[in-house]
């Protein structure tokens, strides 16, 4: 079944207002509905995509929280938090560490329309010593109640939607695509269109084929090979 012109362009204008310089890193997450949500929040905020450090041997899992996120924001993945942090900082990102120690300040404070990546911790530990020495800053958000901590998929919504609200107030947030790197933008509209081919082209190491203006692929496959998302 082809495509319907108008699910692809959903998908187009959803896609031009993702933010490829807003992101979050998920250090040693262990409830599939906390990173669900967490998911959940960085479609709704428009992040192209997020990044993850799974415990050993553990595999990211999702559940119905997810409400299918998942599909839309690729969850990269790396060995070790070290790693993480050093690959978001060659790509430009200030690492805003959620501690709830006494150096940290108060969210609201900094200025999130930069390169942004907020690091945040397990829900029985937080972050890591290796982790809390890698950032740029550490920032809390002010509590005023009995409990000492908010569920970790609470503070990354509070923290994604004021990086938005930052970004709209200075008219920084993309509506035409200018979120998105050219060919990463290529390549995401193509596995958010038809995923399956995607991960065949991917299987088979072939480009994924063109597309048309109204998301047709311009290309001869091989039978049963154009699945739609
Ligand atoms: N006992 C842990 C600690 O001291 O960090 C509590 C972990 S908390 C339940 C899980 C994660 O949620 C934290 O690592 C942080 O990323 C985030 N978080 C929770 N409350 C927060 C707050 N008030 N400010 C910033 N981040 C918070």
């Amino acid at each position: 079944m082809p495509l319907l012109p108008r699910r692809f362009e959903r998908l187009r204008a959803v896609l031009d207002r993702r933010m490829g310089d807003l992101t979050v890193l998920l250090e040693h997450l262990e409830k599939p509905h906390n990173l669900s949500a967490i998911l959940r929040s960085c479609d709704a905020v428009g992040v192209l995509e997020a990044h993850a450090v799974c415990l050993e041997g553990r595999l990211p899992t999702f559940n119905s929280t997810a409400k299918g996120s998942q599909k839309w924001v690729p969850l990269q993945r790396h060995d070790n938090t070290l790693a993480a942090i050093n690959a978001l900082k060659e790509q430009g990102f200030r690492i805003y560490g959620t501690h709830l120690g006494m150096e940290a300040i108060d969210y609201r404070c900094c200025d999130f329309s930069g390169p942004t990546a907020f690091l945040l911790g397990a829900e029985k530990w937080g972050l890591s010593d290796v982790a809390a020495e890698g950032i740029d800053q550490a920032i809390h958000i002010p509590m005023q109640g009995m409990v000492q901590s908010l569920n970790v998929s609470v503070a990354a919504a509070i923290l994604l939607f004021e990086a938005l609200r930052q970004r709209q107030v200075r008219g920084l947030v993309p509506t035409r695509g200018e979120g998105v790197p050219p060919e990463r933008y290529r390549d995401q509209l193509f596995e958010w269109a038809y995923p399956e081919v995607a991960a065949w082209c991917r299987q088979e190491e072939r480009p994924y084929p063109e597309l048309g203006h109204d998301g047709e692929i311009l290309a001869e496959l091989p039978r049963g090979k154009r699945m739609r998302c």
